[in-house]
């Protein structure tokens, strides 16, 4: 059973048709219960992934300030292996950024094979923000939906499972979220003006959002739609739809473990055997 709604094709999905409280009925300790075998089902996931070699994955993380895409990371992703994860977050470009293309900076960070790699925030940012603050002409950012596409696609043709997740909460917990943050001394380091200052741009944000979801949704590259004002019920919709993702080629990789494992074992046999 799927927590988060995956988008596979084209469509003309409206973010106010997703509910930000859903919680699929669960009550949160039996969802802490399910996310901590799911979490062992995606260690386990994880070391065949590296051990085989042959496939990456790459787990985009976007959504709005404080919709929880740094907590998903320490959560979901924590109980990794960092031998073979790695978390690629994107800010404001640097000069030398910018004086490239948009995806020179992105195609930099994507997971060799056998490795994770974690976006936090990503290439829809320049269809997001860079629309919403007019930072590009929109002739600009309106062809990027197809760059993205296509380099989506090269990811995949070159073995990548690419996941998307869009943290879905609502405006009312935004603020719930960043009020709590000013009532803790302990967060005050996420204290951003910039926070207060983007929220004004709400709803220009989720018409960026629905064009990006709607334009870039492929069978090889999902959106998945994260109902995230529960914190709890996010991680599990998350680490769901990342199992789901990587079982179907389980066999694929315990066959290759196999080979590899036979061979080595042949090769020291016939060093034995030397005289
Ligand atoms: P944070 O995720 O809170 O550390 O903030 C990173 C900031 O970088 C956010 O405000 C993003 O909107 C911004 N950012 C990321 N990518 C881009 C981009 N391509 N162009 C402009 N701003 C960006
Ligand atoms: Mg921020």
């Amino acid at each position: 059973m799927a927590y988060a709604h995956k988008l596979i094709g084209t469509h003309s999905i409206k973010l106010r048709d997703f509910d930000p409280e859903y919680d699929a009925g669960l009550k949160r300790e039996q969802g802490e219960e399910k996310l901590k075998k799911l979490s062992a089902e995606l260690t386990r996931l994880q070391e065949l992934l590296y051990a085989a070699g042959q496939h990456s994955v790459l787990i985009v993380l976007q959504g709005r300030d404080t919709s929880g895409k740094d907590g998903t990371i320490k959560t979901v992703m924590g109980p990794l292996n960092s031998l073979g994860c790695q978390v690629a977050s994107f800010k404001v470009p640097t000069a030398e950024e910018l004086a490239h293309d948009f995806l020179w900076r992105i195609h930099k960070q994507t997971p060799g094979k056998g490795e994770i790699t974690i976006f936090n925030r990503s290439h829809y940012e320049d269809v997001l923000v860079v629309r919403v603050h007019k930072f590009a002409p929109d002739k600009v950012w309106r062809a990027r939906y197809d760059h993205i596409n296509n380099f989506e696609k090269l990811l995949t043709e070159s073995n990548t499972i690419v996941l998307k997740f869009y943290l879905h909460i609502s405006k009312e917990e935004q603020e719930q979220r960043l009020l709590e943050r000013e009532q803790d001394a302990t967060k005050y380091w996420k204290l951003s003006a910039g926070d207060w200052k983007e929220r004004q741009y709400w709803n220009d944000y989720t018409r960026a959002y629905e064009d990006a979801l709607n334009q870039c949704s492929a069978p090889h590259a999902p959106w998945f739609v994260v109902p995230a004002n529960k914190k709890w019920f996010r991680n599990l919709a998350v680490a769901e739809a990342v199992v789901a993702a990587m079982k179907p080629y389980e066999k694929q990789w315990m066959k290759r473990l196999e080979e590899v494992g036979l061979k080595s074992k042949a090769e020291i046999e016939a060093f034995r055997a030397k005289p």
